[in-house]
């Protein structure tokens, strides 16, 4: 047993579709606790930080452009081993890669648009649950 923490982040995407109850469905269903949620929009310089580590790919500027198009919803996600656990749920990146089941598969509209954001290791996932959340907002202390 490891339990660990991840960020998760409903895009921009799948909030116009009013999918986040079905996304936190799955979310549950997989056996991860929200221990912390909330609804904002990032500003285009919000986003660049967030995803600076892809500054360099060329799918750079479209996916900030993408991440400030409308409410996000972002996630702290508590269970045993939830960084791998929400990434299973999560599916692969390009929906069309998806297994059928998972959110990106159900959800994904394009790689570009697909649904949510989870951490992809527990140091990012630190980092990551720090950039949206202080302490005092996060519940299971
Ligand atoms: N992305 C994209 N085109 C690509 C690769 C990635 O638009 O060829 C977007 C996509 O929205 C993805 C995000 O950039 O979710 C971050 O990419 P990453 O490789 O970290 O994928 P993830 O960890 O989200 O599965
Ligand atoms: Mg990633």
């Amino acid at each position: 047993m490891s339990i660990q923490r991840t960020l998760s982040i409903i895009k921009p995407d799948a909030t116009r579709r009013s999918l986040v109850g079905k996304i936190n469905a799955k979310i549950e269903d997989a056996g991860l606790v929200i221990i912390a949620q909330k609804m904002l929009r990032l500003t285009k310089e919000q986003a660049k930080a967030f995803y600076k580590i892809h500054e360099e790919r060329s799918f750079y500027e479209d996916l900030c452009s993408n991440m400030v198009k409308g409410p996000i919803v972002v996630q702290v996600l508590e269970g045993d081993n939830a960084v791998k656990v929400y990434r299973d749920t999560m599916g692969a990146t390009n929906p069309a890669n998806a297994e059928p089941g998972t959110i990106r598969h159900e959800f994904g509209e394009s790689i570009d648009l697909n649904s949510v954001h989870g951490s992809d290791a527990p140091e990012t996932a630190a980092q990551e649950i720090a950039f949206f959340f202080s302490q005092i907002e996060i519940c299971r202390e």
